[in-house]
């Protein structure tokens, strides 16, 4: 018999605070990592600066193993052939790896799961991505919530885990697994370009565990006692900059709820405490999207709200490249989609405001914009994606959906001295501040810095916006 298991790892690219992988170190076998490129997965719609960014941070993985004495394989294909394969290669008596709330993936695990059993080889799938596993929190009637606020308030009634200890063993393979390893062949760690992706911007998140440790303690150290101020101001750097992080388990998140803890506890002041409390509300949004991308799987494929399957969208082709490219003429949705295309992250507030302007200015499907933002973001997440559309188009589980937002008071207010705007649109730097964020300025202005007119008209789309909404609710 082996003493050999495997940990798959998948969005959990960290050797601490992982549940399954201390259970795999509690069976005193050796533990070895494996992470396999799912070609299905890559083939979606998937933002080069993504895929960098897992690059990156499996480079530092392997690090993590290598340094404990331990390694970690790479495959490439299908983890429905490839996992058991190299299980049943290299003798393994379990795989141990992490739940996921997303609909692909819990088909492709049912199957994993399915082929091992075949096999002998024992399965050990956990919980390990939330604070509370998606059945955790249910309301009163033991169904899911589908309301924020009474998630919230269940959610942080509860207690919380603490960081889980992990102990890898060395773990070296013997020189006859090496030798099996070729009947499944691994491969070396590939580049972003060798996989079909290019991203040749430098990364504004950093990569792996240790950088995600120390974001988040400069972040509770410091920024996160304004974070209730500051959170909505593209200009500033007010929110923690960790979304890549968590979307790739790059740190566990019972490390950061603690982070969050001994913030509170050290905290001296009413605005203090705000401030944090308002960040461990944007934890628990990330947990609610993902209990309700599991409870309601669908949510992945179209709207939560029936009466928007039939909504007459208007889908003009042109207005939806002016808003991909950062051209409808609004500054504050130019600067925002500018700031996506050229980094691959867009701050929350913006996120918000370019999510509205498509689906209420330019009456395109929400659907469009979720994939574009697939397509860009380096944080992309189904489950947070999804449910920020939704609520942005009004088709998702916002007890109060019909929310417009008005670009030109949105700039007005979260973006004061147009900071975040000629930042962005460099071709709007030597125009007055109030006419920028006023939008007023003169055609022959706009033509001369070579900045588009308004692609539509905001009072106009808004009320077209509100009769079809009316219309399609009413039916
Ligand atoms: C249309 C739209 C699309 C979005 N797409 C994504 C996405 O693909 N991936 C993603 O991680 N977030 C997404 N968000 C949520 C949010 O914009 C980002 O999580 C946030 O901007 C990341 O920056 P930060 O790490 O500085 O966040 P902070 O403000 O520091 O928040 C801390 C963490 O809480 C979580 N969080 C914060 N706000 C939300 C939220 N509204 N929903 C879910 N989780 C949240 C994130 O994990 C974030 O890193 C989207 C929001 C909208 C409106």
């Amino acid at each position: 018999m082996s003493d050999l298991v495997l940990f798959w790892h998948r969005r959990d690219l960290r050797v601490s605070d992982s549940i399954g992988l201390a259970t795999a170190c509690e069976t005193n076998a050796r533990v070895v990592g494996v992470f396999c490129f799912d070609r299905a997965i890559l083939s979606q719609g998937v933002a080069p600066a993504r895929v960098t960014y897992l690059v990156g941070c499996l480079k530092r993985l392997a690090e993590d193993y290598r340094q404990a004495g331990s390694e970690l394989l790479f495959l490439d294909g299908d983890p429905i052939v490839k996992i058991p394969q190299l299980a049943s290669t290299l003798k393994a008596t379990a795989v141990h790896f992490h739940l996921d709330v997303e609909p692909y993936s819990r088909t492709r695990d049912e199957r994993v799961i399915a082929a091992l059993t075949a096999q002998n080889i024992q399965a050990h799938p956990q919980w390990d991505r939330l604070l509370h596993e998606p059945n955790a929190i249910q309301t009163g009637n033991k169904q899911p919530y589908t309301v924020y606020g009474p998630f919230w308030r269940n959610w942080s009634s509860q207690p919380k885990p603490a960081p889980v200890e992990v102990k890898l063993p060395p773990s070296a393979l013997t020189p006859a697994e090496r030798q099996a390893l070729t009947l499944v062949p691994t491969i070396d760690l590939p580049t972003a370009q060798e996989l079909g992706f290019t991203w040749d911007q430098p990364l504004t998140q950093e990569l792996g565990t240790r950088a995600a440790e120390q974001i988040l303690t400069k972040f509770c150290h410091r920024a996160i006692v304004e974070y209730d101020e500051q959170r909505n101001y593209p200009a500033v750097t007010g929110t923690s900059e960790m979304s890549a992080a968590l979307v790739f388990g790059t740190i566990g998140i019972r490390t950061v709820w603690a982070a969050t803890t001994t913030a509170m506890t050290e905290a001296r002041s009413d605005e203090a405490r705000t401030g944090i409390t308002t960040w461990q509300q944007e934890l628990a949004w990330r947990e609610f999207y993902q209990q309700a991308m599991y409870h309601f799987p669908s949510l992945a494929l179209g709207p939560y709200r029936d009466h928007f399957k039939q909504f007459p969208w208007r889908n003009d082709e042109t207005q939806f490249q002016a808003w991909c490219e950062g051209k409808t003429g609004y500054p504050i949705v130019d600067a925002a989609m500018r700031q996506l295309n050229s980094i691959g992250w867009m701050h929350n507030h913006c996120r918000m405001i370019v999510a509205s302007f498509l689906t209420k200015d330019l009456i395109i499907n929400w659907q469009r914009g979720e994939k574009y933002f697939m397509e860009r973001l380096i944080d992309g997440d189904l489950s947070a994606n999804n449910g920020g559309w939704q609520w942005s188009a009004s088709s998702g589980m916002d007890p109060k959906p019909l929310r417009i937002f008005n670009p030109y008071t949105q700039a007005q207010k979260f973006d004061p001295e147009g900071d975040y705007i000629r930042q962005w649109v460099p071709e709007l730097k030597p125009i007055a501040t109030n006419l920028i964020l006023s939008g007023n300025i003169l055609p022959l202005t706009r033509h001369q810095v070579g900045y588009p007119l308004p692609i539509v008209d905001h009072a106009v789309q808004q009320r077209l916006f509100k009769d079809l909404y009316a219309s399609v609710k009413g039916a």
